[in-house]
């Protein structure tokens, strides 16, 4: 043995042998960075192909970071900020994109400020990252199902139609939330974990859209259409009163997109103290209320009440549907009235769609049950990353990715 393979194979049989389980974004960025270390890394998941929810959200173009001040940023993450604020220090936005650059995919920020891949698409940077996780020596096992411990504390996974048993020096839980289940995150260790005592937040939908109780008509006219530009507004627990521009769209069941999901966590929170939970739509942001009524009471002759819309006050297609939804026909003859309620259109939102259906989960391993290195405290070795979102923060993110 030549010297240079004899101190590889020292390196080898000393350095820790770390599992992880679980390959979304969380356990790709646990194995590069456990690579890095020096462990010996293999990587095992349920599915055939790692990252499978990962390519899902580039096909909403991947939004990877956001580019606004340090501080707003982490402000973001509400009362988690403290925990996730250490994480940011070591591992910023720029250094996301420095680290794309680096699998060679350059990012560009959006006119929101949001960092996207500069091709909108998320399989070349999973196709890139695999790659160099190979290259480190990371081994992939797939159709890997994790089942739990055994009495000797060796990782037991189904695969095929036998039950495997893996020992390792640490282990990295990275197993996604409940949300998409059909792209592998179905949720099947909460029961794992809570058998072994480990405190666990039920599993909430977050990121998420609402049902409305739409007319068939209105569902069926207007489902799939985005409304914007638009400002939503509503009252908070605390009394305050919370307003936002951007766009959602109108789904068969109720709405949907960027500005709804901004406020689901606190939406869901409503919903469920409250049972129901009302918005305000502006559909005509930066048009003065009393400018608009008095445009809209011009006589409109022969004209119908669409065309007059469309005219005065720019409000057609599914703006206009939204109109007729919320008014009585005589209502509908009274300029004043039409002006009020596109300046302020109520729409009650009564449950938010399942967990089955939201971009991200809510919940999960409680930071209590976790140390400061986010290894749990009652099982020395095993450590968790992944999708968290908690009830008063509106960004998702993945704990523990590189910290
Ligand atoms: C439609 C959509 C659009 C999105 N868009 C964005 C976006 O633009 N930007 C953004 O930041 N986020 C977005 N997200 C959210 C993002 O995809 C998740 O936050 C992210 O994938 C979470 O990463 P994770 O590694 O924690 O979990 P996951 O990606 O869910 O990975 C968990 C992995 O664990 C495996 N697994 C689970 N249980 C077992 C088991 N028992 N044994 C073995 N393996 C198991 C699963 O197969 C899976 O591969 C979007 C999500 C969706 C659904």
């Amino acid at each position: 043995m030549q010297l240079q393979e004899l101190a590889t194979y020292v390196d080898r049989v000393s350095a820790p042998r770390v599992a992880i389980i679980g390959g979304g974004p969380a356990g790709l960025m646990a194995a590069e960075v456990a690579c890095a270390a020096g462990a010996q890394v293999q990587l095992y998941d349920h599915l055939g192909s790692v990252g499978r929810k990962f390519l899902v959200a580039g096909k909403g173009g991947l939004n990877l970071t956001h580019s606004e001040d340090a501080d707003v940023f982490v402000a973001r993450y509400g009362a988690c900020q403290g925990e996730v604020g250490r994480w940011l220090a070591q591992f910023d936005a720029t250094a996301v994109r420095a680290w794309a650059r680096g699998l060679g995919v350059e990012t560009f920020v959006g006119s929101s400020g949001r960092v996207f891949p500069l091709d909108l698409k998320a399989a070349p940077l999973l196709r890139g990252w695999v790659r160099c996780l190979r290259a480190s020596g990371v081994g992939f096992h797939m159709q890997h199902r994790w089942l739990g411990w055994d009495d000797d504390g060796a990782l037991r996974f189904a695969h095929a139609d036998d039950e495997r048993r893996v020992r390792a020096d640490a282990v990295v839980l990275a197993l996604g939330g409940g949300s998409w289940p059909v792209l592998g995150s179905d949720a099947a260790w909460v029961p794992l974990l809570a058998d072994r005592g480990v405190a666990i937040a039920p599993l909430a939908p977050a990121n998420c859209g609402f049902d409305i109780d739409w007319s068939e008509h209105f569902a069926q006219r207007h489902a799939g259409h985005p409304v914007k530009p638009v400002i939503v507004e509503y009252n908070d627990t605390n009394g305050g009163r919370v307003r936002r521009q951007g766009e959602f769209v109108v789904t068969a069941t109720g709405v949907e997109g960027s500005l709804i999901y901004a406020f689901s966590a606190q939406l869901r929170d409503a919903i469920a103290a409250r049972g129901v939970v009302e918005i305000r739509l502006d559909l005509v942001p930066g048009r003065d209320a009393q400018r608009l009524a008095r445009d809209l009471s011009q006589p409109r002759g022969s004209r119908s009440l669409s065309e007059h819309l469309r005219r005065h006050a720019g409000i057609d297609g599914v703006k206009a549907g939204l109109l007729y939804e919320v008014l009585s026909k005589v209502q509908l003859q009274d300029s004043a009235c039409v002006a009020g309620v596109l300046k302020s259109l109520p729409l009650t939102l009564t449950r938010p769609r399942p967990i089955e259906e939201a971009i991200s989960s809510a919940g999960g391993v409680r930071f209590a049950a976790l140390d400061e290195h986010l290894m749990l405290k009652n099982l020395p070795g095993v450590f968790c990353a992944g999708v968290r979102c908690d009830s008063n923060q509106r960004r998702n993110f993945v704990i523990g990715s590189r910290a």
